[in-house]
Order: structure tokens, then C-alpha cells, then sequence
């Protein structure tokens, strides 16, 4: 369902879809429904939820994600005529969040945002039990119209909010240790490099060019690498780390903001950012300023940047001469056909910090 045109509801699921694949999701199929309002029960109209129950039982899917906020009934209703788990972005989000959150504050933010997000549905659930204990007794409201469950869910309720005062707690202390910590800040004994923007930009198709999958190569240095940062070589043999970090996704729900800043400042401690615009996408200036604005935000705006000009492929040369021309440190490729991959590795070659230093304490 969606209040703007086909079109961006079709840009939308694909930036749904390639959230799901974040997620480590296979994704199978997708509908879009017209409708002036969601359907109050189960989000979709009776006749396309059926459609979507028969999509689901044809490709075996074991879940259905739905790119907009459901309200929890709905969530429910939805979950009753399709029979598989259903997901709403919201939800979505917070589970990569989840996955990318590695400082001790970005865990304690998606901790605290996953339950903000938990607690109004503890709600529904309950609202739903005590209707239908209700409705048994013919009582309507009031006595004999609460559910078994009302007691346990104020208990949960009450138990989330405490932990939620205490995640808050902790993370205000936090705040000045960080403070210290960039202050204090050295130099990456191995450069560093982040790959950061947009979800769909091609973020993981680039990390994949630019590093050998393939090649394991035991290195003391690179051993206590977590999965989202790798490996890789400058032309001329530097070494380098290259983490992705969690994709700009477009309206962010407000109560995830905190949360993503949390989840994507590694960035800041990063030598080089490849920041990976999508030249295709409708509006790739406008995703530029977001992104540099959220750098800011995080106090990454000093750190070199190289624009990754993605999909070349697929772009309108025009717009890709308009950034070319507008932006100072542009590299144009394509992940897809490799196109300006040599280029780009050159660059990133320039741009890092030479490790003279460390080899010099190294070699014997
Ligand atoms: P991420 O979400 O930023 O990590 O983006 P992905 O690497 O998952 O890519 C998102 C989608 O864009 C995938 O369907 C890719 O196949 C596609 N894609 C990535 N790079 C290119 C490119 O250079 N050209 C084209 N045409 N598609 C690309």
C-alpha cells in the first residue's frame, strides 16, 4: 500500500528488498496494492491479502515483510490470513541495526530503540486477550472483561520501562567517554577505510570487488576482524581494512535516529570513507547531503571522502557529469561491469595514510 506513485512505491520495496538481504533475508517475491487507506484489520485488502496468502504458499516464503509501520492488530490480522511471520520495516531496521551495533553505546541505543518499539505492541496483544475474555463473558467492559494475560503484560511493561531508565542512564554516561576517546584519537596502526551510504548504493557489491573473498590470508594483524570488515590490498600492496557499515535507509522512523548514528560511528574513526552514491536513483544530490549532514552529525565531517559514483551502468550520463563536475573527489564506476574499479583502487591507494611507521617498527 502507499500514498505516493507506483513508481516510488516500486523504488521503495526495492530498497525494502535490499534491506532484507542486509538482513541475510532470500527474497522471493513482491505486491504493491493502490488503496486510499490501509485496510484497519489487516493492512491489505481482503482480496490482495489472499493473493498474498497464495504468493506465499507457491514459494514456500516463511515470512512477509510489509514496507510501511503496521499497527499491531494489523500485524496480527495479516498474520491470520497469510499463516507466516509478518514484519513491518520498523522491525526490519531494528534487526539490522542489531546486527551492525558493535560499541557499547550504538548496542545500548538499538537495545533501547528495539524496545520503545516492543512495548506498544506488549499493549495490543494485551488489549486483544482481554476482548476476547470479554466478548466470552457477554460482560462487555469491566469486570470479567479482563484477559488472563493483563497482570503479566503490566509486569512486562513495567519490567521493559525500568530497563529502558536504565539504558538511558547508561547511556548518558557514555556520552563523555566518547568525547574523550575522539579527542584522544590515533591513528589506525592498519589503515582503515568504511564504505558507507545508502542501502541499494551497491555498498557490499563494491566491498566484494574490492576485496578477495576467496583468499584467506593469515595475517596477525587481521585476525580479530569481525565479520562486517575486511581485508584488502592497495595496487602496490598497502594493506588496508575495509568494513561496511549500515546502509542510509530513506524516512528513517524518528524513533530509530539515534539508534543508526550510534549503530554507523565507526565511521568516524575510519581514515578514508568510500562514500557510495547510487547514480541511477532519482534524486543521487539530494542523498549526498543527507549523508554528509548525518556525517556531521557523528563528527565524521573531517575525515577524507572519496564519492563512489555507483551503476554507472545504468545512470544518465548527464547526471553523472553534474556530480563529477560539482563534487571534488569523484571516482565513477561500476560495480556490476567493473568499469572504473582500477581507478578507484588507485585512488583509495593515494588517499590513505601511508603505514611508514608501523612497518618501520615491524621489519627487525
Ligand atoms: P547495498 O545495500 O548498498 O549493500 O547494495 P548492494 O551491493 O546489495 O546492491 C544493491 C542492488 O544494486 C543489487 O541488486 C545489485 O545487484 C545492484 N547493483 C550494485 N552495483 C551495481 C552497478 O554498478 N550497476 C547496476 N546496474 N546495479 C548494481
Amino acid at each position: 500500500w502507499t500514498e505516493g506513485t507506483l513508481e516510488e512505491a516500486e523504488n521503495s520495496l526495492r530498497e525494502l528488498a535490499a534491506l532484507a538481504e542486509t538482513a541475510g533475508s532470500e527474497v522471493l517475491d513482491g505486491i504493491v496494492q493502490r488503496r486510499l487507506k490501509p485496510d484497519p484489520a489487516t493492512f491489505l485488502g481482503s482480496g490482495k491479502a489472499k493473493e498474498l496468502r497464495d504468493i506465499v504458499a507457491a514459494t514456500g516464503a516463511d515470512t512477509v515483510i510489509v514496507d510501511s509501520e503496521l499497527a499491531p492488530s494489523q500485524r496480527r490480522g495479516l498474520e491470520d490470513v497469510v499463516k507466516v511471520k509478518v514484519i513491518d520495516r520498523t522491525g526490519l531496521i531494528l534487526d539490522i541495526f542489531a546486527q551492525h551495533a558493535k560499541s557499547k553505546e550504538g548496542k545500548a541505543q538499538v537495545e533501547l530503540a528495539q524496545l520503545e518499539y516492543l512495548l506498544p505492541r506488549l499493549r495490543g496483544w494485551g488489549e486483544s486477550l482481554s476482548r476476547q475474555a470479554g466478548g466470552r463473558a457477554a460482560a462487555g467492559e469491566g469486570i470479567g472483561s479482563r484477559g488472563p494475560g493483563e497482570t503479566k503484560i503490566e509486569l512486562d511493561r513495567r519490567r521493559i520501562r525500568t530497563r529502558m531508565a536504565k539504558l538511558r542512564r547508561e547511556i548518558a554516561a557514555m556520552k563523555p567517554a566518547r568525547e574523550t576517546k575522539r579527542l584522544n584519537r590515533r591513528r589506525n596502526s592498519v589503515p582503515s577505510v568504511a564504505i558507507a551510504g545508502y542501502t541499494n548504493a551497491g555498498k557490499s557489491s563494491l566491498l566484494n570487488r574490492l576485496t578477495d573473498a576467496g583468499v584467506l590470508v593469515e595475517n596477525a594483524l587481521f585476525a580479530t576482524l569481525d565479520p562486517t570488515v575486511r581485508r584488502a590490498q592497495t595496487p602496490d600492496g598497502i594493506g588496508y581494512t575495509l568494513s561496511d557499515t549500515v546502509g542510509f535507509v530513506r524516512s528513517l522512523p524518528t524513533q530509530l535516529v539515534e539508534a543508526f548514528r550510534s549503530t554507523l560511528e565507526e565511521v568516524a574513526d575510519a581514515d578514508l570513507i568510500l562514500h557510495v552514491v547510487d547514480a541511477s536513483h532519482p534524486d543521487p544530490e539530494g542523498q549526498i547531503r543527507a549523508v554528509r549532514q548525518v556525517f556531521t552529525d557523528i563528527d565524521a565531517q573531517n575525515i577524507p571522502e572519496i564519492i563512489v559514483l555507483n551503476k554507472v551502468d545504468a545512470a544518465d550520463p548527464f547526471v553523472v557529469e553534474r556530480i563529477r563536475q560539482r563534487e571534488r573527489n569523484v571516482v565513477v564506476v561500476s560495480a556490476r561491469t567493473g568499469e572504473g574499479l582500477e581507478a578507484l583502487r588507485e585512488r583509495i591507494s593515494q588517499s590513505i595514510p601511508r603505514p611508514e611507521t608501523v612497518l618501520d617498527l615491524l621489519v627487525p
